[in-house]
């Protein structure tokens, strides 16, 4: 039995080419799922009774099922936990703006990459997702919302460049005009710095968003906040990025978590904007979220004259104001659990 989520259009027609179906008939079953929000074979009216009943014997449509849905009262976020058909655990996040319904997905069940600041990793790392697992993350929140996903990040549970076919795939399902239709420039991929997958993306995506969650102003901060700085030290992650740069002629996203006395003083400020010199960035500064441990949030007056450093260097520097924190649904918030 194969999940049709699985497969992007070109695949599903080349299966019913091999078994002699029409091969328009990939696209209108596809046009089903994506446009019109179905997932029942027997809801395809434009298909044959017999046509409808010999797929349902090799083909399924499963998406992730709701276990929990919590709404914040500050702003209206979402959060989703799904379990999986092997009973596994993954959660999704949905951002509600007036112009655009951001998707927050998840890439791995758990991770294995342990920063200290993130909860994810605190659980360990059990699995990758598959792409029907990726993908139906989106079709389940669309259908519990009713309203289109504009823009989708991969910024959920997992570390998406640990799973680059899989991830790979999706966007490319998300891209496709025949399946979600949201442009490249409205998918963003967050990484904490594996240097193949910016390798990969520069090569397979250069018009996808990039971000990365370099949270130190240098290697001996990073050191010993994020485990992965032992396989990708600081300054090897600083030359991919100048790499990328020159490569997609594109900014990427410098994701930048501030916490208090470890990475947020007016000279961490100065030798992160010394060490970015080079670049081609925009920062985003994120004051910690509350997660298990030791680690506060700055000062109001420590966050603005961090920002006010970067900005005299140059540097456009966004502070991110955090939401869904009421549901613990923002950024490294995500555990997978009830
Ligand atoms: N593994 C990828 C994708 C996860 S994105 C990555 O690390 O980029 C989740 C983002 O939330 C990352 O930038 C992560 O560093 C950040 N994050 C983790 N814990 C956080 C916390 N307690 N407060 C704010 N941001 C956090």
């Amino acid at each position: 039995m194969i999940n049709l989520l699985e497969l992007t259009l070109s695949e599903l027609q080349n299966l019913f080419v091999e078994k002699g179906i029409q091969k328009f008939r990939a696209k209108q079953i596809m046009n089903w799922i994506y446009q019109k929000n179905c997932y029942d074979f027997s809801k395809m009216s434009n298909l044959s009774k017999d046509f409808r009943v010999s797929l349902r014997k090799d083909y399924s449509i499963r998406l992730p099922e709701l276990r929990d849905k919590q709404v914040s009262a500050l702003d209206g976020t979402r959060k989703y936990l799904w379990v999986l058909d092997d009973s596994e655990l993954i959660e999704s996040v949905l951002l509600i703006h007036p112009k655009r319904v951001t998707a927050c997905i998840s890439t791995q069940v758990g991770c294995k990459l342990d920063c200290a600041f993130c909860a994810t990793g605190k659980g360990g790392f059990t699995r990758n997702l598959k792409v029907s697992e990726i993908i139906g993350q989106i079709l389940s929140m669309e259908k519990d919302f009713g309203e289109k996903i504009t823009n989708v990040v991969f910024m959920g549970m997992g570390e998406p460049m640990l799973n680059y076919n899989s991830v790979k795939k999706s966007i490319e399902m998300i891209n496709s005009k025949d399946m979600l239709n949201i442009s490249k420039r409205r998918i963003a991929v967050s990484t904490a710095g594996i240097i193949p997958g910016i390798e990969n993306m520069a090569e397979d995506f250069p018009e996808v968003v990039l971000s990365i969650s370099l949270h130190a102003p240098d290697n001996s901060v990073r050191e010993k906040l994020m485990p992965v700085n032992n396989l990708f030290s600081f300054p090897e992650l600083i030359q991919a990025i100048k790499a990328y740069n020159e490569k997609t002629s594109k900014r990427v996203t410098i994701e930048y978590i501030l916490i208090k006395d470890v990475n947020d003083s007016r000279n961490d400020a100065r030798t992160l904007a010394k060490n970015l010199k080079q670049l081609k960035v925009n920062i985003n500064l994120i004051p910690i979220n509350p997660v298990e441990g030791d680690f506060e949030r700055p000062s109001e007056k420590h966050i603005s004259d961090f920002k006010e450093i970067l900005e005299k260097n140059g540097f456009e520097t966004v502070l991110r104001h955090e939401k869904g924190t009421d549901i613990s649904g923002a950024c490294g918030q995500l555990r997978g659990k009830k």
